[in-house]
């Protein structure tokens, strides 16, 4: 907590009486380390060459996410948990790696439109319903990983009921089931109109224009139409504050994890100098 504007953050924060978080994109989980690791080059190989086995690839990367593990993203979310321990928050994230559902947040502040590993589907959501991991495929998946079972033993779960591949409930399936978060879509809508005439803290954290509609455009408008609301836009590029906001929020450029994780920025600006 060196840096001046970590300091001012939390100040503002704490004065607050509620505070909106967004995180966006490039919060996400850098699966990088994951990839450079020796046993998953070689399994990358093997299904390479077998594409009827690539379903265990997310399997892995959710392994490698409950690994207990010391790295910026930690550090990160320690810094936010802390920071809003006690508020009145509520959490938007477009992350799908669940970090933020192990850093010690309130579940029932949080909503993940774009999903993540935490439920199934099926691939053609045909009945509208989420399952639980069938915990025999991720074992297995996790012994042929240590390498105790060949690959040909592995067998790719499918939809009870209409025989389709199971996936991760999660964007980039070919039907997304929405089943999995509206539920809490609809408790941040509600806690949303409890903002009105308060004093708002907006928090942007790595928001660039993948789904602009989710975080950005809408966290505008609330900065916008409240008077009392103050926004903080972190972001390595797109950092900017609209002018109709007209001073109520600052831009500051910097990659958000490393940020919050070390209070590291290039550049701060508040919105009547960008
Ligand atoms: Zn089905």
């Amino acid at each position: 907590m060196e840096d001046n504007g970590l300091k001012e953050l939390y100040r503002h924060i704490e004065r607050s009486d509620k505070v909106l978080l967004g995180i966006g994109e490039d919060f996400q989980y850098d699966w990088g380390a994951l990839t450079h690791g020796q046993r998953y080059q070689e399994i990358e190989a093997e299904i390479d060459a077998r594409e009827e086995y690539l379903w265990i690839t997310p399997f892995i990367q959710k392994m490698a996410l409950q690994q207990n593990k010391e790295d910026k993203w930690k550090k990160a979310y320690y810094n936010l948990n802390k920071m809003l321990a006690g508020r009145d928050y509520f959490v938007v994230s477009l992350c799908m790696d669940d970090y933020i559902y192990t850093a010690g947040f309130d579940e029932e502040r949080i909503v993940t439109p774009c999903g993540g590993f935490r439920r199934m589907q099926c691939d053609h959501n045909c009945c509208h319903e989420l399952s639980d991991i069938p915990q025999d495929s991720y074992e297995a998946v996790m012994r042929y990983y240590r390498r105790e079972i060949p690959i040909e033993a592995l067998q790719e779960p499918s939809c009870i009921k209409c025989g389709a591949k199971l996936r991760f409930n999660q964007l980039g399936v070919t039907r997304y089931a929405e089943e999995g978060y509206l539920s809490r879509w609809n408790a941040y809508t509600r806690w949303l109109q409890g903002t009105v005439n308060r004093q708002l803290c907006v928090l942007e954290l790595g928001v660039g224009m993948a789904y602009p509609t989710i975080i950005r455009f809408p966290f505008e408008k609330v900065v916008y139409y409240n008077q009392k609301a103050f926004m903080y836009r972190i972001h390595p590029k797109l950092y900017q504050v609209s002018e109709e906001i007209d001073g109520r929020g600052v831009g500051i450029q910097a990659n958000a994890v490393d940020y919050l994780g070390s209070g590291y920025c290039m550049k701060a600006c508040t919105s009547d100098s960008a």
